[in-house]
């Protein structure tokens, strides 16, 4: 089966990780804060913390950011059920804005919508967490006037952006939000096996992202409460958790990073070749002009009445095709009433991911490309 998307190690990284293995340090060494160091160089912004996914990233993000019972916070239905989940696990509630369906973001005039709707009744969101669906990062600037206007906070869920870039700046560095949280799971842009990063320029935000991470413990002198002679003190400040990232991860993640621009390449090519082949016959999401998409995904639309059958169709043919999203308030979890998201709806309807990922050669995406135009006929 081709897989729809799917990670590469390379011999380095191997050799990478095997150092670590024969080194003292498994966990805490070295390599995690070389990594946090890599990334937030990488993208431009002052800080990275590390830790064991996406999720636990937002979990974080969302407590530092005073996410809490009584809160609400907003994100996109057409996203992995963990953008959602982050602000439920801090016991917030949650509600969802409506997508453009061009793009699969959330539609920024919607959202305004929502906004006065809201603070009419006083139930402004907290805290919003755009995605940058497939890629392509959202239009962050709006979202920015849009928080100063009506308060709210902004973690960016990039788990598919990284390496992608908005108004010629890298996504992650955090000019149009708080917290932006990149995911290393092995479908995403570079992998650390299971593994996240929460990057931030603000050193309070820094400093309570690194608590919550750990335990709420901190080692730091210059932290403390109380002033404790002893040299083996340490200090828990708050209800943290152990989300942190494994030495042994963080060093396939540095190995990997070498290969990102490259990879972010071959997925634009990759992507490029399918527009060509499919424009005027089969419906795509539209590139906006601010954005340079990293193409974790590349989704095409098809006739609603036709789609399980060309799904069906692409597996039977050997082609891993997957659906991205079926909208997170379908899922029976979630229990409340939610803002009706029409476009959502229908584009959930439409959507297939096909294969895309770095070392997808040209004769298998010329066998994906043909098989997709005679399924659609
Ligand atoms: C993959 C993904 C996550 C979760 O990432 P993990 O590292 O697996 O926890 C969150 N949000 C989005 C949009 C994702 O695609």
């Amino acid at each position: 089966m081709i897989p729809y998307g799917k990670q590469q190690i390379s011999i380095e990284d191997i050799d990478r990780v095997i150092t670590v293995l024969k080194s003292p340090w498994l966990t805490q060494g070295p390599n995690v804060s070389q990594f946090e160091k890599a990334i937030s160089t990488y993208v431009n912004c002052q800080y990275g913390v590390a830790v064991n996914s996406a999720t636990s990233a937002l979990h974080i993000a969302c407590l530092a950011l005073g996410v809490q019972a009584g809160d609400t916070v907003w994100t996109s239905p057409n996203t992995f059920v963990a953008s959602a989940n982050c602000a439920r696990y801090c016991g917030a509630n949650v509600d969802f804005i409506d997508i453009d369906i061009n793009t699969g973001n959330i539609c920024l005039r919607s959202l305004e919508k929502q906004l006065i709707i809201a603070e009419k009744e006083q139930r402004l969101p907290k805290v919003i967490i755009p995605v940058h669906f497939a890629g392509q990062s959202c239009d962050m600037s709006t979202l920015w006037k849009l928080s100063k206007e009506y308060n709210f906070k902004i973690i960016e869920d990039a788990s598919h952006a990284l390496g992608g870039e908005y108004l010629n700046k890298k996504v992650g560095c955090c000019q149009f939000s708080d917290i932006t949280v990149f995911s290393f799971h092995p479908v995403k842009m570079i992998t650390t096996g299971e593994g996240g990063m929460a990057l931030t320029n603000s050193e309070c935000l820094y400093n309570k992202l690194k608590l919550f991470g750990n335990h709420g413990i901190t080692k730091d002198p210059q932290m403390m409460k109380k002033t404790v002679e002893e040299p083996w003190y340490y200090e828990q400040q708050c209800l943290g958790y152990n989300y942190r990232l494994a030495d042994i991860n963080a060093a396939l993640g540095l190995s990997q990073l070498k290969y990102l621009d490259e990879w972010v390449n071959a997925r634009n090519s990759i992507a490029q070749q399918y527009i060509k082949a499919f424009k005027g016959k089969v419906e795509m999401l539209e590139e906006t002009k601010c954005s340079l998409s990293s193409f974790h995904l590349f989704v095409i639309k098809v006739p609603v009445d036709k789609r399980l059958a060309i799904f069906k169709g692409l597996k039977k043919a050997g082609i891993g095709a997957q659906v991205h999203y079926i909208p997170v308030y379908n899922q029976p979890d979630f229990t409340d009433d939610y803002n009706p998201c029409p476009n959502v709806e229908l584009y959930y309807k439409q959507c297939i991911s096909i294969p895309i990922y770095p070392s997808l050669d040209n004769e298998t995406q010329t066998f994906i490309i043909n098989k997709v135009l005679e399924l659609i006929n």
